[in-house]
């Protein structure tokens, strides 16, 4: 492969991508249009049979190819030795960053920086793009409710509006100003749809979900990606409502095509097709095929089924040949879309080096974003570097580059992360000691041995950092957790190091949302960073010793207990909800009380009705005060808007950033509603004592929902609004629609 051959994709822009799809096809046989559906998986090289297969035309797509030179080779072999020459998209789980990793995006969530979250996408389709990759698995807009369940480190939390702007902010990243830039990436909107309501939390299981669930909460940013341009969509494991969403007409052909007429291709998830027989829900292979392309999955994943089948279905007259055109058109157009046709091969010389100082740069802001500030009685934080005499460090999570990536981090360089150890080393006055001790080998440990010496690191110092959670391998696909306390005898330290009197912080990096009510009694502060990626470290000592200022928000609910959840800020109102004056604990029950006792309200006797923290909530090192609500009218009709004023005032000492969230709820609907919905949230830096007047667009648009008949209607009448810093904001207003 000659270099010089080599430029930047661009499409040509004379035809449209219909046209050019559309002539090529009509030169298709069956057999060539049956390859361009089918997606292999690279065998780290090229074997007889892959050359054969992409001669023959029979490779649409491969994943989880990586090398450069095999990706040209292979390129070279599909356009100059197969009959037309059709190119090959490579694809690749590219889901927080690649060689440079950003936070888990469940922590790029909790920055709620739609602008950060895009500059992250962005770097790592740079970053992906430079080895020949055209396409990533991302973003992952699976709305959850579920901490146990592991792929909640891949989702950007719980709320379908707050999904649904940052996936479109990833989107843009991922796909740059124009998808045939050599540098963009074509973005997966996954999983279609409903994975994140596996019951029990636990991968892969059954999911049911009423219809007016889906369309209102989980479909939500699915809508806003293809609003926003996404290239490509993939169906789900999941069995929703008996019918496995890779066999589901309703979801892909019905909404996805006819509601939304998306124009991009659907690929199956890796299997998907296939295990349509293990779901029991096609009898054999080819029943799957028939099953998965009569949905409208244009594209099978791993499996085979495609290939080996669908000639046979057409033939027999059970699959029109139209439809297999349409499955092909939607993938060439995305190939065209992609400028494939004009540069199929990639030079890694045309990119900027991968964790380059801009990349870095953006990783660890990304990272700071992402921290939030959940406990700092009396303020111990920030540390004052200067008061410092001894310090210990402590736990398996201090010093530890793989585990802070994260999950889903195939090509994420260990040797470039900086651990908080060393920027705490760093960054530290040369007067301070820093003592040491891992107290565990890793967050799972049982055995106890590393105490003695974690207890002398204490008892050394004035200040003890505990770095703890759960390890990259806890949270992610398959992953998942029944108990999610903070596992092992984490929490056995923490208890014995509390008894020595010191000033405890306590750094989580985590996957997910742990139940803290039993740490967080033994710690006077705590920073959670989730997995924070390559630059974790130094954003977390920057926090540590007030360099920064932390701003990030939950974007999803804290259970006290693991027995609360499913717990989420947008319930729907009980018949008898719970209040502070409505509830019992269960050691306050008086023996032989009479069953009505408790206050007969809708609460959990040993963990209440209230979450640990709740969504939207995150501290700061500055305070801020919230002004009243002011609204540029009470009243408006369907189809028109109003503007919403507040003025946040920063009225603490230092810099820093505040999330304004804007709630509302609608009193009375066709269907019951939920108590609270985001609709609106602000980012704002503030020095200390200035004041902003935020204003918030509210149209009568965002405040439509999918109403008895399953149609999207805005229904007049009274609604509340309140605007504050997280999900229990209080200043409040109201306000009515009128038809
Ligand atoms: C996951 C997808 C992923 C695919 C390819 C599957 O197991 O569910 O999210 O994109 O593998 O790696």
């Amino acid at each position: 492969m000659n270099k010089k051959e080599i430029h930047p994709r661009t499409a040509s822009k004379s035809e449209s991508l219909d046209q050019r799809s559309e002539a090529l096809l009509a030169k298709m046989t069956l057999a060539e249009k049956i390859g361009q559906m089918s997606q292999i998986a690279g065998t780290g090289g090229i074997t007889a049979g892959l050359r054969k297969a992409v001669q023959q035309g029979k490779v649409g797509s491969i994943l989880n190819e990586i090398d450069t030179d095999t990706l040209n080779e292979l390129q070279r072999i599909a356009i100059e030795e197969s009959r037309l020459g059709i190119p090959i998209i490579i694809g690749r789980d590219v889901i927080h960053g690649f060689q440079t990793v950003m936070p888990i995006p469940l922590g790029q969530a909790a920055s709620w920086n739609p602008g950060l979250i895009e500059k992250s996408a962005r770097v790592a389709a740079i970053e992906g793009a430079s080895v020949g990759i055209h396409w990533t698995f991302a973003p992952m807009i699976d709305i959850t409710r579920d901490p146990r369940w592991g792929r909640i480190a891949e989702s950007l939390g719980e709320d379908p509006h707050l999904t649904s702007v940052l996936g479109a902010a990833m989107v843009k990243g991922f796909q740059g100003e124009d998808l045939a830039n050599h540098d963009s990436l074509a973005a997966c909107a996954k999983h279609f749809a409903g994975y994140g309501y596996s019951e029990a939390g636990k991968d892969y299981a059954y999911v049911n979900i009423a219809e007016n669930e889906l369309r209102n909460v989980v479909l939500p940013p699915f809508k806003a990606a293809a609003d926003a341009g996404v290239a490509t969509f993939m169906t789900a494991f999941s069995d929703v409502n008996g019918i496995p969403a890779t066999g589901n007409e309703f979801l892909t052909r019905k909404v996805l095509r006819e509601e939304w007429k998306y124009k991009g291709f659907v690929v199956s998830d890796w299997d998907s097709v296939i295990q349509l027989t293990t779901h029991g829900f096609a009898e054999s292979e080819k029943e799957a095929a028939f099953e998965a392309v009569a949905a409208g999955v244009d594209m099978e994943m791993a499996s085979q089924t495609y290939l080996y089948n669908i000639e046979a279905l057409v033939r027999e007259g059970r699959i029109d040949e139209s439809l297999i055109d349409e499955c092909v058109g939607n993938i060439l157009r995305v190939k065209y879309a992609l400028g494939l046709f004009e540069q199929p091969y990639t030079d890694e010389s045309q990119f900027p080096e991968k964790g380059n100082d801009d990349h870095l740069a953006v990783a660890r802001l990304a990272a700071l974003e992402s921290i939030v500030l959940l406990k700092n009685d009396y303020n111990v934080l920030p540390l004052n570097a200067d008061h410092q005499h001894n310090i210990a460090i402590i736990g398996p999570l201090a010093d530890d580059g793989h585990e802070q990536m994260g999950t889903w981090t195939f090509d994420g360089v260990e040797a470039w992360c900086q651990t908080p150890l060393k920027a705490i080393r760093d960054m530290l006055p040369g007067h301070v000691n820093i003592h040491v001790a891992r107290g565990l080998d890793t967050t799972r440990s049982k055995h106890r041995k590393g105490f003695a010496e974690a207890l002398e690191a204490a008892a050394k110092s004035e200040t003890v950092i505990l770095f703890m959670g759960e390890e990259a391998i806890l949270s992610g696909e398959a992953h998942c957790r029944a108990d999610i306390d903070l596992p092992g005898v984490q929490n056995e330290l923490l208890a014995e190091i509390a008894k020595l009197g010191k000033t405890t912080i306590l750094v989580v990096m985590a996957g997910r949302p742990l139940t803290l009510d039993l740490t967080r009694q033994h710690v006077n502060a705590i920073l959670y960073a989730w997995h924070p990626g390559t630059m974790g470290g130094p954003a977390i000592a920057d926090v540590l010793f007030g360099k920064s200022n932390p701003s990030g928000k939950l974007p999803v609910t804290f259970p006290k207990h693991v027995g609360q959840i499913p717990i989420y800020y947008n319930q729907r109102m009980s018949g008898k909800p719970a209040t502070a004056q409505s509830f019992t604990y269960i050691d306050d029950i008086p023996k032989r009380a009479p069953q009505t006792s408790t206050g007969n309200t809708s609460f959990h006797m040993d963990a209440g009705y209230e979450p640990l923290y709740p969504f939207g909530f995150g501290l700061s090192y500055t305070r801020f005060y919230y002004g009243e609500v002011r609204l540029s009218d009470h009243e408006f009709r369907v189809g028109e808007g109003i503007e919403v004023y507040i003025d946040l005032t920063n009225i603490g000492e230092v810099h820093g950033a505040e999330v304004a969230q804007l709630y509302i709820r609608d009193r009375f609907g066709s269907i019951t509603r939920p108590v609270r919905e985001l609709k609106g949230f602000q980012k704002v830096w503030l020095h200390p004592g200035e004041t902003r007047t935020l204003t918030f667009q509210l149209h009568s648009d965002d405040l439509a929902f999918y109403n008895r008949q399953m149609n999207l209607v805005t229904e007049p009448g009274g609604f509340d609004l309140w605007v504050g810093g997280d999900s229990n904001a209080s200043k409040h207003a109201h306000f009515k629609i009128n038809q």
